[in-house]
């Protein structure tokens, strides 16, 4: 019994969510190489940068959407990066947090209701910058006001678990900088996003059969391919603010990629008020990483 039980149980989790096998670790050397292949600026650090970390209450199954334990490992590994503050804040930051605040980082899932854009607009017109991770891009209502602060908007539409071939659609963007144009990955892409695509700067897509998702929208029948973003900056109109937006994010695996930390960590630093150098939180990518020798 004691055997059957977890076998029912992972194929009954089967059926709503295919397994997905972890992705095999980087090459250390390639992944040396994209760290080399960044200007130096011994000035990276000059600017002190206040960072919130915002996360919600976790959901999905194990090793999934793991929103708090993200916020728990994330804190410390971004203090180690010099003159940062980092302020952790659940489910979402108090007045005093958003004080002076150069940037908010949000993985969790919330409503973005009007209240809370009205928070971020205030942040936003005082040029702070926003990152959003997964289904932090997910939005329950007024999905245009919310595109207006975060470049596309998310309602729960298709979606599709597992390997992702990531293509760079901006190598040359300081966030891209000598980073594969190609990346396998083993995560969730989302589609369609709500908004006007002509208004952000995708950096990275991934082709996706539109029809074949693990949604309930999903037609066997039919194999149109479209590109679709996957990692997207916007600079709202009329601000100085910047936003970086990483629809990667379900497996907490992805977190331990150097590849994806590269991509977040600088699209951190950029979208910080500011606008540190983008390479200041480099050295990150690889701490407590697996890597292939
Ligand atoms: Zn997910």
């Amino acid at each position: 019994m004691k055997r059957i039980l977890p076998f029912v149980a992972a194929t009954l989790l089967g059926a709503v969510c295919p397994a997905a096998e972890p992705p095999p670790p980087r090459a250390r050397a390639e992944v040396e190489a994209v760290l080399r292949a960044v200007p130096r600026d011994p000035g990276v650090a000059a600017q002190r940068l206040k960072i919130l970390l915002v996360a919600g209450p976790k959901d999905h199954g194990p090793g999934e959407h793991d929103y708090p334990k993200w916020q728990k490992d994330w804190a410390p590994l971004l203090a180690k990066a010099p003159n940062v503050e980092i302020v952790t804040a659940f489910p979402w930051p108090t007045a005093e947090q958003w004080e002076g605040a150069d940037l908010a980082v949000f993985y969790l899932k919330t409503q973005w209701n009007a209240s809370q854009l009205e928070q971020i607009q205030k942040h936003q017109s005082r040029g702070g910058g926003l990152v959003t991770i997964h289904w932090a891009i997910g939005c329950d209502q007024n999905w245009h006001d919310h595109a207006r602060h975060f470049g596309l908007s998310y309602k729960s539409a298709s979606y599709r678990h597992g390997p992702v071939n990531l293509r760079l659609a901006l190598p040359e963007h300081p966030i891209a900088l000598g980073l594969p144009r190609q990346m396998p990955f083993v995560d969730e892409p989302y589609w369609p996003f709500i908004g006007d695509p002509e208004k952000v700067k995708v950096l990275a897509t991934s082709d996706e059969k539109i029809h074949q998702g693990d949604d309930r929208r999903q037609n066997p029948g039919d194999d149109t391919v479209k590109t679709i973003p996957v990692f997207w900056t916007y600079e709202p109109e009329g601000t100085q603010a910047r936003v970086f937006v990483s629809i990667f994010g379900h497996y907490m695996w992805t977190f331990d990629d150097p590849y994806f930390r590269l991509l977040l960590l600088r699209g951190m630093a950029w979208a910080a008020r500011g606008n540190a150098s983008p390479y200041r939180f480099d050295a990150l990518a690889t701490e407590g990483v697996a890597l292939r020798n």
